[in-house]
């Protein structure tokens, strides 16, 4: 069976080359079999590509703030950090795209503006990297520096990741709990997606609460999209969309990619990674009742999340592959959920 490629919706990967810079070789390039990526292991499992997050860490998360322990027993209601300053922000996003250009010069990743890029690094052997920001920290509210980085080739970005922007309100890490819990997108929040429309910078819903959505829902004239977020009717984290929400992003032509974290996959909102593909599965169906066969992807969370076992790391995504094989999906549907899915939504986002 030939290996079928995936494009991805979310990652953590270059946090762990800011967390370690004088390594990245070893991290990168040679691989240690530590987090859930690396080039070898990508290689290994098919990752053709996917949005690469530039992500603030919160001081307290320095401090040992560890969510994968507060969010361990639910019910829980997690606290959210305080917001990163602009000037807090700034540095760290300027190191984590360096790191992203540095893959790139190893000659071994692309990053990509337009999809014809992606198809021409997939073709190449080279990963297909979105230059992708979760949470507008790095950006000032005149929206100059959006531009700025629209230059350096973002592509792609989230408003808020949970904790709150100057440009609107995360949802809190929460089970059970309804993604409504809070105000939306601030007057900067709402210049913000005009902006973004205008420079076709691809907005990501996915730690938006619902009022947030319904902002950008009402105000842009891209597809509503969310890189890596579940079915709420499935696993009631206020993370997860909503069949609302999910009638929303069908309608308007968009997309969801499947998170692979844990805690947003069991219906019982706990941790532990000891379970079957059969409940990420539950997810897919679910998802495919209401979004159809073109507006579902998958959204990973590789080296932000724990991930169910079976899975493992990437190098495990031909055994995903074969799960949706096995649960009697066809090859033009899988080939539409790993990967073509993904590029026609930028087609339709970026043109
Ligand atoms: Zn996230």
């Amino acid at each position: 069976m030939t290996q079928v490629p995936v494009f991805d919706g979310h990652n953590d990967f270059l946090l762990r080359l800011l967390r370690d810079p004088a390594r990245r070789d070893e991290i990168w390039l040679t691989g240690e079999g530590k987090g859930q990526l690396d080039l070898p292991r990508m290689r290994a499992g098919g990752f053709a590509g996917g949005f690469f997050a530039v992500y603030i860490p919160s001081p307290k998360d320095a401090a040992g703030l560890d969510y994968d322990a507060l969010m361990d027993n639910p019910p829980y209601q997690v606290p959210l950090p305080a917001p990163a300053p602009l000037d807090a922000a700034l540095p760290v996003a300027t190191a984590m795209i360096g790191h992203l250009k540095w893959m790139e010069r190893t000659g071994t990743l692309s990053i990509c503006t337009t999809t014809a890029q992606i198809r021409a690094a997939m073709a190449a052997g080279k990963i297909a990297a979105i230059l992708h920001m979760e949470g507008a920290e790095a950006i000032s509210e005149d929206l100059d520096t959006l531009h700025v980085w629209h230059g350096l080739g973002l592509r792609s970005l989230g408003p808020v990741w949970s904790r709150p922007t100057a440009f609107g309100h995360g949802v809190p890490f929460a089970f059970p709990s309804s993604p409504d819990t809070g105000p939306g997108l601030t007057e900067a929040g709402r210049r913000l997606v005009a902006e973004c429309n205008a420079l076709k910078i691809m907005l990501d819903l996915s730690h938006l609460n619902e009022k947030g959505f319904d902002d950008v829902a009402r105000l842009s004239d891209a597809p509503l999209v969310a890189t890596h977020s579940n079915a709420h009717a499935v696993t009631p984290s206020a993370r997860n969309l909503t069949d609302r929400q999910l009638k929303m992003i069908a309608e308007s032509k968009g997309m969801v990619g499947l998170n692979y974290a844990t805690s947003f996959l069991r219906p019982d909102g706990r941790k532990d990674p000891a379970f079957g593909f059969d409940v990420m599965l539950r997810h897919m169906d679910h998802l495919l009742s209401i979004l159809g066969e073109d507006h579902l992807g998958l959204g990973s969370d590789f080296d932000g999340a724990t991930i169910p076992a079976p899975l493992g790391d990437v190098a495990g995504l031909p055994r995903l592959i074969e799960a949706f094989r096995a649960h009697g999906y066809g090859e033009a549907l899988i080939e539409k959920l790993a990967w073509k899915n993904w590029l026609a939504l930028l087609d339709r986002t970026w043109a």
